[in-house]
C-alpha cells in the first residue's frame, strides 16, 4: 500500500470507483475516462509499480481467470484488447501496474 498512489486509495476505498468485480488479489473497476464502450482496469491489490517490478509470486493464473470472467460478464464474446502500458515510452500514467480491458468496438493494429 502506497499512501500516494491513486489505485491503492481506490483499493482501500478511500477514493470512490465503479467496481465490477473483486477476487482475492485483484479488483476490476471502470476506467474514469473510457476510450471504448467497455473500458475496465484489472488492478492487483498489492502495489507493484509496473510489469518490470512484478515478482515470481504474482498470481498470474488468478489474473487471467479474472480477465476471462469479466470479459464473459461484460458480453465481450467477439473479442477484446488486453493492454498493460509499461513505463515512459508506453505512456503508463499510473505507477501501479494494471491491465486495461477494452471492448465493445473494433480496434486497429498496430496501435498508435
Ligand atoms: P495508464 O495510462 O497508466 O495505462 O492508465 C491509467 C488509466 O487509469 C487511465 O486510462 C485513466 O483514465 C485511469 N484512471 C486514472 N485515475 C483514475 C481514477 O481515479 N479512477 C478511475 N476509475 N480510473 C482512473
Ligand atoms: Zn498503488
Amino acid at each position: 500500500m502506497d499512501a500516494e498512489c491513486v489505485f491503492c486509495s481506490i483499493i482501500s476505498g478511500r477514493l470512490p470507483s465503479a467496481r465490477v468485480h473483486e477476487s482475492d488479489n485483484f479488483v476490476v473497476i471502470k476506467d474514469i475516462n473510457p476510450v471504448a464502450p467497455v473500458h475496465l482496469l484489472v488492478i492487483p491489490k498489492r502495489h507493484v509499480e509496473s510489469v518490470l517490478s512484478v515478482s515470481e509470486d504474482f498470481p498470474a493464473g488468478e489474473f487471467f481467470d479474472v480477465v476471462k470472467r469479466v470479459a464473459e460478464q461484460e458480453g465481450l464474446r467477439r473479442g477484446f484488447r488486453l493492454v498493460v502500458n509499461t513505463g515512459i515510452e508506453a505512456q503508463q500514467s499510473v505507477p501501479h501496474m494494471h491491465a486495461h480491458i477494452l471492448g465493445g468496438r473494433s480496434f486497429t493494429w498496430p496501435p498508435g
